[in-house]
């Protein structure tokens, strides 16, 4: 590596000035000391009127000096070259004239004037340079000079001046070429130093939300691991994704999306303390890193808070749409000392907060670890799943409460692990939902439904109804009436034999985009039913909105009707509040004949459960209607 002293370092950005301050401090050093020599020289000459000129050419000097250190460059300079002038003619005067040596700094004064002057400049030195030599000449003839040897004529003076102007021009002509090429270095310097900035930019942040990237997020919680260490304390790292991101790119277009990606990244901002991080990781993937933390309840409050902050509406294209957030929070040095660890807990307590139910946050336990393996096991063997027809649709029996007789079944998919055995919808539908093969599960599970309710029909066990469950990610997509009407039509099935439940939450965001679906569904004689009712987002206005048929009282309430006057409560008023709507109920988890019993007494018109049926097998349930209500 080359190294520099000082005065020789390469020119950094904006520093011609500097550089040329650094050459007139330079410059003024020889000047001074070259009049001090020649002071000296004068002292011991004994010519006293050479010193005092000398002595007051070195204070001028010193004071351009000065000048020139506090950055007054021009004025630095236009004095020591009207002090060098005056002084040199001074003593040219005093000495020999137009024979003094004097007349070898000329051309210097020239070369100096085209450095750090301009044009200009340069030529009112050389009139003056020319103005002194003609002034020198009349001196010589006037007699005043005297020191001379041999006495000036014209022609010298002629020619001095001509081989000074000829000096001039050749000055004139390198310094601008100079001058070009410094100020053309400079600017280049400046758009070099200016696509590093860029550069490190794009390298460290994020383009749309100018966040922190994930290099930058990485290298910030280095640094917080290590003041940790050092102050005993700990950091927390919370990953945070939006539930339902997609939702409203699929629905609003990826303008909004990309709109509220930099609404969220400005709430977290203002919701956090400045030396928190904030960083955006990837799509909707957010990282928050807390530095010195001492308890766990205070990450908590910072999740919780951020939760909050989230949940409040965000304003796009003239709706109020609401998102949810799942926060994983990894704590060190608990959950791990080193970054790629924390960040790869923090994401899995951030898929456990997904799967509890969203707009939730968890703290990582070790515990998460053997989930995630079952979950990635289960991921790619769900790929292969529907093409090895591991798959199965069982059917749940459901019955008028009123007349006790089936009405229909609800469509359960089952999967045949080769190796875990059955594994329950509710493992693996979270999972499928997740990687996206929801979309082909649900297709498969509503053909063979349909298929198969073709089949009863066929076999004389009735009109009977197929109830399908529809993952709320189904519905983001504009095919789910196309698949519907296609599965119909392929089993030649009555529309009004088909009912989709709608399972879970819904986004807000997806209202009208949802409703207009719901419309178009109902348009085609397909029932709808609200699934779950009673819990997560459920409330008054799905039903309002949303062309409805039934609601789907919750197990969870159901089942404790007897038990819990709580819960009684609520299943009654779900029950009334329905039927003020002009909706029908369904009770699902009906165990005993007591909650049975319940329940009809209420006016709720339909039920299922282990009182009567668990989801069986289509050849078993078969088998069950034949039995159970012959033709
Ligand atoms: P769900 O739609 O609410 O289905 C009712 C669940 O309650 C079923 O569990 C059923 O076996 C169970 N169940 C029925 N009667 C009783 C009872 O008396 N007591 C008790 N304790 N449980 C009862 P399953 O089959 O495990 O399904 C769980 C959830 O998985 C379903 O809840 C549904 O949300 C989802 N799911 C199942 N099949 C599909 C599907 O094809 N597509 C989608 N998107 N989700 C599905
Ligand atoms: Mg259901
Ligand atoms: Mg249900």
């Amino acid at each position: 590596m080359p190294s520099f002293s000082p005065d020789e370092r390469p020119l950094s950005t904006g520093s011609v000035l500097t550089l040329q301050q650094r050459r007139l401090r330079q410059i003024l050093w020889t000047v001074i000391a070259a009049f001090g020599t020649a002071a000296l020289m004068s002292f011991s000459k004994g010519s006293y009127t050479s010193v005092s000129l000398e002595l007051v050419a070195m204070a001028l000097l010193g004071i351009a000096f000065r000048w020139n250190q506090r950055g007054e460059l021009a004025k630095a300079s236009r004095l020591m070259l009207v002090t060098l002038i005056a002084g040199l003619f001074g003593l040219m005067a005093t000495g020999e004239g137009l024979y003094d040596e004097g007349t070898l700094a000329f051309p210097a004064i020239l070369i100096f004037a085209g450095m750090f002057g301009n044009r200009r400049m340069l030529w009112v030195l050389m009139a003056w340079l020319q103005g002194a030599l003609v002034l020198l000449f009349v001196l010589h003839e006037t007699g005043v000079i005297r020191a001379a040897a041999v006495p000036v004529d014209l022609q010298r003076l002629v020619m001095m001046a001509a081989i000074l102007a000829a000096i001039g021009f050749f000055v004139w002509l390198l310094t601008s070429d100079m001058q070009r090429t410094l100020a053309q270095l400079a600017s280049e310097k400046e758009a070099l130093a200016e696509s590093h900035q860029r550069i490190d930019v794009l390298a460290h942040r994020d383009t749309l939300t100018q966040l922190p990237n994930r290099t930058l997020a990485k290298d910030r919680l280095e640094q917080l691991l290590l003041q940790a260490r050092r102050d005993q304390c700990m950091v927390a790292a919370l990953y945070l994704d939006l539930d339902n991101f997609k939702t409203v790119n699929d629905s609003l277009g990826h303008a909004a999306g990309d709109e509220l990606l930099c609404l969220v990244a400005e709430r977290l901002g203002s919701g956090l303390r400045e030396c928190d991080t904030v960083a955006r990781l990837s799509g909707d993937e957010f990282l928050i890193l807390l530095g010195n933390i001492h308890t766990e309840e205070a990450v908590a409050t910072s999740a919780a808070r951020v939760l909050q902050l989230l949940a409040q509406p965000f304003a796009l294209q003239g709706l109020d749409v609401v998102v949810t957030t799942s926060l994983g929070i990894a704590v060190a040095p608990r959950d791990g000392s080193d970054v790629d660890e924390l960040l790869k807990n923090a994401d899995m307590a951030m898929y456990r907060a997904k799967d509890s139910g969203r707009n939730a946050f968890r703290f990582f336990d070790a515990s998460m670890n053997e989930s995630v393996v079952e979950h990635l096991h289960m991921a790619s063997g769900l790929r292969t799943a529907l093409a090895q027809e591991e798959l199965q649709v069982h059917y749940q029996p459901q019955f008028d409460l009123h007349s006790g007789r089936i009405i229909g079944a609800e469509a359960l998919v089952r999967w045949k692990h080769p190796t875990l055995g059955f594994v329950p919808p509710g493992k693996f539908i979270p999972v499928a939902e997740r990687t996206g093969l929801i979309n082909e599960v649900g297709a498969w599970v509503l053909h063979r439904a349909c298929l198969d309710a073709r089949a009863w029909r066929q076999q004389g066990l009735g009109e009977l109804t197929v109830a399908v469950n529809v993952s709320p990610l189904q519905f983001h997509r504009d095919s789910i009436e196309r698949e519907v009407a296609n599965a119909l039509a392929a089993c030649q099935l009555p529309a009004s034999a088909l009912e989709l439940e709608l399972t879970k939450s819904l986004l807000v965001a997806d209202a009208h985009h949802l409703s207009e679906v719901l419309q178009r569904l109902r348009a085609l004689g397909v029932q709808i039913a609200i699934d779950d009712f009673g819990t997560g987002y459920s409330n008054l206005g799905y039903l309002q909105r949303f062309a409805v048929h039934r609601l789907k009282i919750d197990q969870s309430f159901v089942r404790k009707i007897c038990t819990s006057t709580h819960d009684e409560g609520i299943v009654r008023a779900i029950i009334e509040m329905a039927h003020c709507l002009g909706l029908e109920v369904v009770a699902e988890g009906v165990e005993d004949r007591p909650v049975l019993e319940r329940l009809q007494g209420f006016g709720c018109e339909f039920g299922q459960g282990f009182h009567w049926s668990p989801a069986l097998a289509d050849d078993e349930f078969r088998a069950y209607v034949r039995r159970f209500q012959p033709a």
